[in-house]
């Protein structure tokens, strides 16, 4: 292999499991050792940078870099990064006053932002402080968007909405509500400079099965989910069947409990491993008695004399059909009875504000075309973020897609190139303090993952505004930070000091260094003190070492950050340096000069 580039800002940042996994590439470690010092406001600021909704997303994230977390390498259970991440939002000080504000000189462009949820509340963040002047449109009376319509009260209060929602709004943005864009070619005929459209995927999708609309008592989840939050709906039949097994099946089932539902089930298609809710919302709706039924397959609403009844599903199993693909073999029928159905089977963009004869292209589903880099949709000028530029995902994408499109927006009114884009940037910095010290806590602590305390289920139903999460503990706290194993400290090697005494070698607790002849990389996994065998982590390969040309080798998948191995080496050949990813907003693409992005 060839010697690894670790001048490459990937390399240091694909170590950091976590933060590679979050789509906005949070700074978890770094903000989990900012809660570990009590400093929680600093803490949040840090977080806010990539995320800007800390307190929102400690609350109902989707949690990529959970799975990804390297304690579960070591033992079963991931750091419990997102309620860290919580604590640091519910004990900051306020931050607003620490906010970048609209500066009092504009910069003389205007740009719409339709829609008032995650992706358009990030890009209004992004640029506010460069002199844009800033029109939120949104069609409800409300910010928030699906965070707020859809997400119950029980999961994420509207106080944390709103304290998050109105730092960006009061750095200087106007917000019109109750305002539908109707059509946006009139939109664009006010003198925008820039449209971005953040609408999310406001449709649900519909089951039209035999007896459908012989009913009003069948709802559309996500619908529905808007007119509980707005208190449009405040009961629902004792007897509940939610069709589909997402995450907002998962909130239906919850909602109608506290609506007056006694007996709820979720009724899915698939098998619960492939299921699209989180396991831990399958487990806060199971342990409620939301009751799951697996493999049933609806067929049919039965409806008597004007009344829903029950409704029909084939019981099936699932079998490979040879090509990779499940295909379902129908076992038998069931009637289960039921007073409502919500169908919570996913749901879809919808654009029928949009004139089509714009330049904006559409595809074959009614999608419109969009960059994947730029966000810019066929249209100069005008791009989409968030669900509905590519179909639902979660929150910390919108916010993702919000910065990337910020950047955009602002090097297309600035007449730059789009495409070039300043790079990532990595700080390496040593965390040395003395030969046994280091400036972060190294020890291995082999606690448990803590466990989120909960409302008792006999209080939590009295009404749908009660938070069941309670959040950590103090004591939960400090043991959980414990838990992360600091993945941001690198071990950075000088193969030129190595004297191959094999000290590192022998002290690793996890077997990851191995000095070896070089060879290809398959092979050489297999001749480690510890096989190689997860190869999306990377082997680190030295150069040639100088007494006897043999490699170094280090197997990032195993290391577990203890610095060990540069405390026992006798010339210094390792360190343990902290890598700072620097990732690039629009306002760095702002302050950047011209000269340098070139170079
Ligand atoms: S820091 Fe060094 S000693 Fe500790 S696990 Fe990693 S390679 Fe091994
Ligand atoms: S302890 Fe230091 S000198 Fe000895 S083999 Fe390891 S890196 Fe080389």
């Amino acid at each position: 292999m060839k010697p690894t580039d670790t001048s490459d800002p990937d390399y240091f940042h694909k170590v950091v499991d976590c933060q590679w996994a979050c789509p906005a590439h949070t700074n978890v470690p770094e903000y989990i050792r900012l809660i570990a010092q009590g400093r929680y406001t600093d803490a949040y600021l840090l977080n806010r940078e990539s995320n800007v909704f800390p307190g929102i997303l400690g609350r109902v994230c989707d949690r990529p870099c959970e799975p990804a977390c390297r304690r579960a390498r070591v033992e079963d259970k991931p750091v419990a990064i997102c309620r860290l991440k919580r604590v640091a939002a519910d004990l900051s000080d306020e931050v607003a006053d620490q906010l970048p504000r609209r500066p009092a000189q504009g910069n003389g462009k205007r740009v719409a932002l339709i829609g008032a949820g995650c992706a358009s509340l990030t890009v209004a963040n992004d640029l506010l402080p460069l002199g844009y002047e800033v029109v939120i449109y949104e069609k409800l009376g409300e910010t928030g968007g699906l965070m707020r319509s859809n997400i119950p009260r029980f999961r994420l209060p509207p106080e944390i909405l709103d304290t998050e929602i109105n730092a960006i709004v009061e750095m200087g943005a106007e917000l019109r509500l109750n305002a539908p864009v109707e059509s946006l070619k009139g939109l664009l005929d006010e003198g925008f400079d820039a449209v971005f459209v953040g609408t999310g995927a406001p449709h649900g999708k519909n089951l039209e099965l035999p007896g459908r609309y012989d009913t009003d008592r069948i709802h559309i989840g996500i619908a529905w989910l808007e007119s509980v939050a707005f208190q449009h709906i405040e009961s629902i039949g004792e007897k509940v069947l939610i069709i589909g097994g997402g995450n907002t099946a998962m909130d239906c089932c919850r909602s109608s409990l506290r609506l007056g539902g006694k007996d709820v089930k979720v009724m899915a298609r698939k098998p619960r491993h492939l299921l699209k809710a989180s396991d831990w919302e399958l487990e806060d709706a199971e342990e409620e008695q939301v009751e799951l039924l697996l493999n049933h397959s609806p067929e049919e609403f039965i409806v008597e004399d004007g009344r829903l009844t029950g409704m029909k599903f084939a019981r099936v199993e699932w079998h490979d059909d040879g090509s990779g693909r499940l295909k379902a073999k129908t076992l038998d029928h069931v009637v289960i009875p039921c007073d409502d159905v919500i169908l919570a089977i996913g749901q879809e963009n919808a654009f029928p504000w949009i004139e089509r004869d714009m330049g904006i292209e559409f595809d074959e589903w009614n999608v419109p075309v969009v960059d994947k880099n730029t966000f810019e949709s066929t249209r100069p000028g005008v791009f989409f973020g968030g669900d509905s530029a590519f179909g639902p995902k979660n929150i910390i994408w919108a916010v993702e897609h919000g910065h990337q499109a910020a950047i955009s927006i602002h090097k297309y009114c600035q007449g730059e190139s789009m495409t070039e884009r300043l790079p990532y940037g990595m700080n390496l910095a040593s965390t040395k303090m003395s030969i046994h010290e280091w400036s972060y806590s190294n020890d291995f602590d082999p606690a448990e993952r803590r466990l989120m305390p909960h409302v008792s289920l006999k209080e939590r139903f009295k009404n749908l505004d009660i938070e069941v999460e309670l959040g950590f503990s103090y004591e939960q706290t400090l043991t959980e930070v414990e838990r992360c194993l600091n993945c941001d400290i690198q071990t950075v090697f000088a193969a030129k000091l190595c004297i191959e005494c094999d000290a590192c070698i022998d002290i690793c607790p996890v077997d990851c260094l191995t000095i070896t002849q070089n060879g290809a990389e398959q092979e050489l996994r297999t001749r480690l003190s510890a096989p190689a065998e997860n190869t999306s982590q990377d082997l680190y390969v030295s150069e040639d070492l100088p007494h006897t040309g043999r490699v170094m080798v280090k197997d990032e998948n195993l290391c577990v950050h203890c610095g060990l191995c540069a405390e026992r080496c006798p010339t210094a050949a390792w360190d343990m340096q902290k890598s700072e990813l620097i990732i690039p907003y629009a306002t760095d693409e702002a302050q950047c000069p011209k000269e340098q992005k070139a170079g």
